[in-house]
């Protein structure tokens, strides 16, 4: 391209609030056959909101006094049923380790105490979530955030886990009498989280040797609820989702986030199922983005997070969105001032126009 050229794109692309951040990066963007979004706070909003809070029975024992609840594994199939169950006249709710079920209030009251120590969009909605319940919220003696995975927090004389099913399992806990439950909330494209406790002195079950290959399920630790936290995708999701297949560009989700989950957010702005690689931790987002690229594809990753620099800068162009943090502005290509996700078909399309005008 001319210096010419590339100045008139250059300066089309900042008044539209895209801003790239060399002439070479504006000419290399015409070549982008993939756009790879981030899920969360690129293609949804980014603002959680607590939306289900479930009690479940978790050792999934049938009951002794009562047969019949346990023919589901013993948890509630929604809300309402848990608070039923764990009614005092319910002789099925007398199951957990010989105590009754936990009240929701209670699950929720453990699980928002955990998040307090974390900055995860999961764990605020969690937290106002209690907090517009009106529930008073201990505070935690110890907080560890376990990234991709969860928290682990101490609560009174509990040790208390929230996050995902790799967390239970990491810690020696059985998540399948909650999988019911989770996969219904997940199929409604809400991020359930398991809530686990165990009651100090108890073995935490997780295995002797740190190689995390061997997990016997043998803690004492119990699943005691699911809570669910749903997103909103931003309204020109879709557009862009469209207008970048009409270009004849694939278009392809990543996220830590589950697998149904995903699926459902991919669904609603138009992204084929097998293009979303879900569950993919923090640090090997840059190699999802490397094997994507590895057919001698070139992919534009659009991501907001700290989470997503290492991925902006494998991509052939990273593209940061929004108010994005600092380290994924850093790593950035493009800059998308505003946080709509038709910038990025906006960003092609002037690097299109610009490079064609010179040939
Ligand atoms: P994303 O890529 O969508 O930002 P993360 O990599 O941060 O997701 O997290 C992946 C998964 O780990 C989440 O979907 C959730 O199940 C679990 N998780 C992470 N942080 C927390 C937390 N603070 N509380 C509960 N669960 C969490
Ligand atoms: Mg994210």
């Amino acid at each position: 391209a001319t210096p010419a050229a590339t100045m008139v794109g250059t300066t089309i692309g900042a008044k539209n609030g895209v801003l790239f951040t060399g002439g070479d990066i504006l000419e290399r963007t015409k070549d982008v056959d993939t756009v790879v979004f981030d899920k969360t706070g690129t293609l949804t909003e980014g603002e959680m909101e607590l939306t289900d809070v479930v009690a479940v029975d978790g050792d999934g024992r049938p009951a002794t006094d009562g047969g019949e609840a346990a023919a589901d594994g013993g948890f509630a199939s929604d809300a309402s049923d848990a608070s039923e169950t764990s009614s005092p006249n319910d002789p099925s709710a007398d199951r957990v380790m010989g105590e009754d079920r936990l009240t929701e209030d209670d699950v929720l009251r453990l699980a928002a105490a955990a998040e307090r120590g974390s900055e995860h969009p999961l764990a605020q909605a969690i937290v106002d979530g209690a907090n517009e319940r009106g529930l008073e919220l201990a505070e935690p003696d110890a907080f560890e955030n376990v990234p991709g995975q969860g928290v682990r927090a101490t609560v009174g004389s509990d040790e208390v886990l929230v996050g995902n099913r790799t967390l239970l399992r990491n810690n020696g806990i059985d998540p399948s009498p909650a999988v019911e439950t989770m996969e219904r909330l997940e199929n409604e494209g809400k991020t359930a989280m398991l809530v686990a406790r165990v009651p100090a002195g108890a073995d935490d079950g997780k295995p002797e040797s740190n190689d995390g290959s061997e997990n016997d399920n043998d803690s004492d630790g119990e699943l005691v609820g699911v809570v669910a936290d749903a997103d909103t995708v931003k309204d020109s999701a879709r557009a862009a989702v469209t207008e970048l297949s009409e270009r004849g560009t694939e278009v392809m989700m990543i996220t830590g986030d589950n697998e149904r989950t995903a699926r459902s957010v991919a669904e609603r702005v138009g992204i084929k199922p097998e293009n979303v690689r879900a569950e993919v931790l923090p640090e090997d987002k840059s190699d999802a983005v490397a094997a994507i690229q590895a057919d001698g594809r070139q992919a534009m990753m659009v991501g907001d997070g700290v989470n997503d620099a290492p991925a902006l800068a494998v991509a052939h162009v990273g593209t940061a969105i929004g108010s994005g943090t600092d380290v994924a502005i850093e790593a950035a290509d493009v800059m998308l001032m505003r946080d709509d996700p038709l910038d990025v078909v906006k960003a092609i399309r002037i690097s299109d126009a610009t490079i064609q005008k010179i040939k």
